[in-house]
């Protein structure tokens, strides 16, 4: 297949975001060198868009552990703990603090690993980044896939499309979410530990609307923090009257008494929560990867370790396979059940979001924190599972089991 011609390759892969970008990290190293690969990118500078968080596993427990991803360099900071709150408005009355030697929650700003992820790249010889190139189709031809870009036709023996998906299922919802990383003139955050949800800004209203609303706190030192004001809706709901700048500004001031702060960097997200969005049947040599190919957590959002884990299944498979001679099938890299019970779990946000903090609550509060950190990244042993299905209110989660609606 290898080629001396630009625009023939052996494998493709349609945008440079985190999948994409994960994917040929991976495929930069020197065992891959016989194949030539091409990401095709749209923009045309990289910049912080976005803030990732996931749980590390340091993995000396029971073998569970995993290889580290190659963006270790990334990583900003690390909280050893992390806490869970929810009672009245402005005075949570329910708090639970995790703690665990097994596990830490961290944060990757996008920036850094897009440069982290430029530079492996440009220091392979056999991988190539082409920014500012949009796809505007891929169609499968024989023996390799015929892509249609901005600066021409290019053809690859394999295509992973990262493409977000174009269309959602019904029963999806949508995360919204808003808010910034601050600078207070005085020392108020306990950098130890990420406030993952505070739910004591819900309001009955808010249930009533069928909508789950939390803030998260994740302190960068003792004067500075990155704050979101987050929002679980159905589809159809856009949440066009929040007014997350508000919410934010009103918490602050009850939870910290913090008035004057300097905003340093904004951020925003709309992210699907689509339980059928799962690993698609390849189709011909095009394979879907990312959130559109089932890399993200319908019950979350998050994606960062699944997405990990996924492109380490698939590049795996790549070094076994012949990818020419050989029909390339996705590698499982997580369970049917755990597909299944993200569905479960947003009907049961939907039939009860007033139910949703103590539901998120009792989790933390209730599932040992490895256990739940193991459920949470896509890697729950069957202990952890039947440990989360007895913290979970029964009958809700059975009606929206077996009696959907
Ligand atoms: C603000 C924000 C915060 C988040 N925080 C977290 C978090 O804390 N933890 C977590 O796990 N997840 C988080 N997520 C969710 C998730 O990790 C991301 O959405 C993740 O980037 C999904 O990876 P992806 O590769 O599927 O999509 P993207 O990273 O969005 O990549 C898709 C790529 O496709 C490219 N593209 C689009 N159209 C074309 C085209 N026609 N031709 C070629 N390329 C194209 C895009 O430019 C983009 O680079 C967050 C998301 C956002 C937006």
């Amino acid at each position: 297949m290898s080629s001396e011609s630009t625009d023939n390759f052996d494998i493709a892969i349609i945008g440079g975001g985190l999948a994409g970008l994960s994917l040929a990290v991976r495929l930069a190293a020197p065992r891959f060198q016989h194949l030539r690969v091409v990401v095709l990118e749209p923009r045309i500078q990289y910049v912080r868009d976005r803030t990732w968080c996931y749980w590390a596993n340091s993995g000396a427990e029971n073998g569970q552990g995993h290889a580290p991803h190659p963006f270790q360099t990334s990583v900003a900071i690390r909280w050893p703990s992390w806490e869970v709150m929810c009672g009245e408005v402005g005075t949570p009355s329910y708090e639970t603090i995790s703690n665990t030697g097994q596990h830490c929650y961290e944060m990757i700003p996008a920036d850094r690993l897009y440069g982290d992820a430029e530079r492996l790249i440009t220091s392979s010889t056999h991988v190539k980044l082409l920014k500012g190139v949009t796809v505007i189709g891929a169609s499968n031809k024989f023996d390799q896939v015929e892509i249609h870009t901005s600066i021409g036709k290019i053809n690859a023996g394999r295509v992973f499309d990262s493409r977000p998906p174009a269309t959602l299922s019904k029963a999806a919802w949508i995360q919204r979410f808003q808010g910034f990383e601050l600078e207070s003139d005085t020392p108020i955050f306990n950098v130890n530990r990420a406030t993952l949800m505070d739910f004591s800004v819900t309001s009955a209203a808010d249930s009533r609307a069928g909508r789950v609303h939390f803030i998260y706190v994740l302190p960068l030192s003792d004067r500075r923090a990155l704050v979101e004001d987050t929002w679980f809706a159905p589809l159809n709901d856009a949440c066009d009257d929040v007014d997350y700048q508000s919410q934010i500004k009103r918490y602050l001031k009850r939870r910290f008494g913090l008035e004057r702060y300097q905003v340093l960097h904004r951020e925003q997200g709309v992210l699907p929560m689509d339980p059928e969005l799962q690993p698609s049947k390849v189709s011909g040599r095009i394979i879907k990867i990312g959130a559109g190919g089932g890399m993200a957590r319908a019950s979350s959002g998050y994606a960062f370790f699944e997405t990990q884990r996924a492109c380490d299944a698939i590049v795996e498979k790549l070094a076994e396979s012949n990818l020419m001679a050989e029909e390339f099938q996705l590698p499982r890299w997580r369970s049917d059940v755990s597909y299944w019970m993200d569905a479960v779990f947003l009907r049961v946000l939907k039939e009860y979001p007033a139910l949703a903090p103590k539901i998120f609550f009792d989790l933390f509060a209730r599932v040992p924190p490895d256990a739940l950190a193991r459920f949470l990244s896509g890697v729950a042993t069957p202990l952890d599972v039947a440990r989360i299905v007895r913290a979970c209110p029964k009958i809700p989660f059975l009606k929206a089991a077996f009696f959907p609606r």
